[in-house]
């Protein structure tokens, strides 16, 4: 790891970055589990140097929740090593730049951006070696399924599995979540737990499951969540506007 010299910003991310990683050892350590969560940094409205200083204190995987925003960070660090994953609501006609920079999309929650992603991807890997698109998709845990945080209703899950699946360029990596507001984060990710076992009981490579953010990590580390994705609480509050 590089030191963070004299930089301020980067001895605040360093030490908040420290304290998260320490939450995230303890819970997985409470959790009795022996399999660490890869940790997601959530970079949205900082800028594309807080990425650069991230990187330097040894964060690979970044999350964004805008097209433009992520594209042209990532444009801005092309020599930088990280992941970038999308985690946002995606228009469908946004596919295209996304696959340009994105290792993953989190937020897949309907049949129509699937097959944008795939289309997007067939022109990406034409005679280049790039890699398949990890997809997770985006299931709503409220009791009305996609009022307010987004995502798929979970009797929809199957038929996104299968869709993502049989498309060339995708990979299907498993689930994604948001808790929802006010209400009990374990509740929502022991639900989340059952959509995956349902999902790996047909897919059985589909194991991923990322869920947890700065106020909830414990709650989804107890319940199995394989990614984290973790903002304010390692790059402090979001400036208002963006
Ligand atoms: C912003 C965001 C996060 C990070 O949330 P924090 O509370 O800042 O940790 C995680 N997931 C999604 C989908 C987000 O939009």
């Amino acid at each position: 790891m590089t030191s963070s010299g004299n930089d301020p910003r980067t001895a605040e991310l360093a030490e908040r970055l420290a304290a998260v990683t320490l939450r995230i050892e303890a819970a997985t350590a409470a959790a009795q589990r022996t399999d660490a969560p890869r940790l997601i940094v959530v970079t949205k409205f900082h800028p594309a140097a807080d990425v650069r200083r991230l990187a330097s204190l040894g964060v690979v995987d970044v999350g964004e929740n805008r097209d433009q925003e992520a594209a042209a960070k990532s444009g801005e660090l092309a020599g930088v090593d990280v992941r970038w994953h999308f985690i946002g609501q995606l228009q469908s006609n946004k596919a295209k730049s996304v696959v340009k920079y994105a290792s993953s999309v989190q937020s897949i929650d309907r049949v129509q951006l699937v097959d944008a992603l795939a289309k997007a991807m067939a022109r990406e890997q034409d005679g280049t070696g790039r890699a398949d698109l990890d997809c997770f998709i985006q299931v709503s845990l409220e009791d009305d399924a996609g009022a307010h945080r987004g995502g798929a209703s979970p009797a929809d899950v199957e038929v996104l599995a299968e869709r993502i699946q049989s498309a060339g360029g995708l990979q299907l990596s498993g689930l994604m979540a948001v808790a929802p507001l006010g209400a009990d984060p374990e509740a929502a990710f022991e639900k989340l737990a059952g959509i995956s076992a349902s999902l790996r009981s047909v897919h059985p490579a589909a194991t991923a499951i990322s869920a947890g953010m700065s106020q909830d990590l414990e709650a989804a580390i107890k319940f199995g969540a394989t990614h984290l994705r973790i903002g304010s609480d390692i790059l402090g509050s979001r400036p208002a506007v963006g």
